[in-house]
């Protein structure tokens, strides 16, 4: 992505706020009474988190692990290396990944090695958002928001070259109009 870029709104507060309660409805009886670690990747699942967690009706110890990729920032991640490992121990553990969102999956796919490597008793997906049409690897995402097409979107956590995580709603990153374009177009 080249240019300037227009914001288009997405998702409201509203409708993030409807579907983090929906799904921690769910998470919370699935997991009632049993010991979840729950695992935030960085950075982009940081708000993500923070709001779900606070919707858990059940305790919960939260970590955190930090993926590099190489890429562009839009573009996903092909390779995929672990840069910060969670301090907690993984082993034994019921463990719940959440994730911003899923694009190709293969960052998640690596992920999903790294922790299975580490003998948890369980591990589950949670995603605020997928993108259906770009998967390339078969993950399942138990629990997962919002089905996006494919659009580029920032706010809530996501970044654009580390830009727009601090905004409270989402929107796509549109390539706005070249001016001089516009004005020859009628
Ligand atoms: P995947 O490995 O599933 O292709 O990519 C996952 C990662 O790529 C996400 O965790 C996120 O960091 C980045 N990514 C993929 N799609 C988007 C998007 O639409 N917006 C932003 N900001 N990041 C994205
Ligand atoms: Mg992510
Ligand atoms: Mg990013």
């Amino acid at each position: 992505m080249t240019g300037r870029f227009d914001l288009r709104l997405l998702y409201s507060r509203e409708d993030i706020a409807a579907v983090v309660r929906a799904l921690a409805k769910r998470i919370a009886a699935d997991y009632a009474g049993k010991d979840l670690l729950v695992v935030g990747v960085l950075k982009g699942a940081v708000i993500f988190l923070a709001d779900l967690i606070r919707e858990l009706t059940i305790p919960v110890e939260i970590d955190f692990i930090g993926l590099s990729s190489y890429g562009d920032g839009v573009t996903s991640c092909g390779e995929v290396e672990v840069t910060a490992f969670p301090a907690a121990p993984i082993e034994g553990r019921h463990v719940l990944v959440v994730e911003d969102i899923v694009d190709t999956g293969l960052c998640l796919d690596a992920l999903l090695k790294f922790l299975a490597a580490r003998s948890p008793a369980s591990v589950r997906v949670c995603a605020l958002m997928v993108k259906p049409a770009r998967h390339r690897v078969g993950v399942e995402i138990a629990y997962a928001g919002f089905a996006i097409p494919d659009k580029f979107v920032v706010g809530y956590g996501l970044d654009f070259a580390q830009r727009y995580r601090h905004l409270p709603q989402i929107y796509t990153l549109e390539e706005a109009p070249v001016e001089g374009q516009l004005a020859s177009n009628d």
